[in-house]
């Protein structure tokens, strides 16, 4: 199954001609969701040629403007666009006053059902279940209540190879016992084991969403061996002080989460505007955790 996360934007605060506030597109199989809704989010899915139509999920971290200024303008839009497909909004307690009073303020009457799910909990918790995976939540340290995210693909029963259907002509309770993890016995009493008869089952991938956050190792739990971790990085760490105070993560601090969190890969975005070149972000975060890059808008990473 694909498993993509398209970078629509990873600024923080304010939004300048290059770079958009966060936000992510993740395509898995036929489903989409979308991570954060910063300003320009419609102008980055048309730009890189991503359907907003698909978005039937959207997971929100925390009610700062940079995460959420863009979803009424969505919302706005897929009316203006004659959905009727319900949409599920995930966040924070508020999100749901956010949109009904921007709703209600500027005259709109939606088309369609949007149902809400926030959350106020501690730990990691299971949200909801799509088709091809389940999603998580659990809570961040930030000036504001704040969730991270962990989307995980569905395990799959086992694959049966097409040769083995033809060798051995199974019949559909053969091959459903096959899938279901049992050997073959041949007529003539040979068994076959289970190994030989299917593909080798692929892990399933997981995907952890940190941002906004302060450096903090009760993470380190949630997100353990995620193939693919996003990771605030606001600040390099000479301002750290200020990271802390703001309660933001340094590149360092990111890549110091990444390595005891033993994951496969890390990205970072969440740079302050003071920042014209990304580079020495990615630098810092390298040296605690090798298999780093920083993210720019049309970006894609596969999982
Ligand atoms: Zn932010
Ligand atoms: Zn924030």
């Amino acid at each position: 199954m694909s498993f993509a996360v398209h970078i629509l934007g990873a600024n923080s605060a304010v939004p300048n001609k290059e770079r958009f506030p966060t936000s992510q597109y993740i395509k898995v199989g036929k489903e989409s969701i979308l991570i954060d809704c910063g300003e320009g989010a419609q102008i980055q899915l048309s730009k890189y040629k991503l359907k907003p139509s698909k978005i039937n999920t959207i997971l929100i971290s925390h009610l700062h403007g940079d995460h959420v200024y863009g979803l009424p303008g969505l919302i706005g839009s897929f009316n203006l666009a004659g959905r009727r497909e319900p949409l599920t909004i995930i966040g924070p307690v508020g999100i749901q006053a956010f949109l009904v009073g921007v709703f209600k303020t500027t005259y709109v009457t939606l088309n369609y059902v949007i149902v809400f799910n926030e959350l106020d909990h501690e730990g990691i918790k299971h949200i909801t279940e799509l088709k091809e995976v389940t999603i998580q939540a659990f809570p961040m340290k930030h000036r504001v209540p704040t969730y991270g995210y962990k989307i995980t693909e569905k395990e799959r029963k086992q694959n049966i190879l097409s040769e083995a259907i033809t060798t051995y002509t199974l019949s559909i309770d053969q091959i459903k016992a096959i899938k279901a993890g049992g050997d073959f016995v041949t007529s003539e009493g040979e068994v076959i084991p289970n190994a030989a008869l299917t593909k080798e089952q692929v892990n399933p991938k997981s995907y952890a969403y940190c941002s906004d956050t302060v450096y903090d190792e009760d993470l380190i739990p949630f997100i353990q061996k995620v193939d693919l971790l996003y990771h605030e990085a606001t600040y390099l760490h000479d301002l750290q002080h200020m990271a802390e105070k703001r309660k933001h993560a340094t590149a360092k601090e990111a890549g110091m989460i990444a390595r005891q969190a033993n994951v496969g890969r890390l990205i970072i975005g969440h740079y302050s505007s003071r920042y014209d070149d990304l580079q020495p972000l990615e630098d810092e975060s390298k040296i605690e955790f090798e298999n780093v890059h920083i993210v720019r808008g049309g970006d894609v990473y596969t999982l």
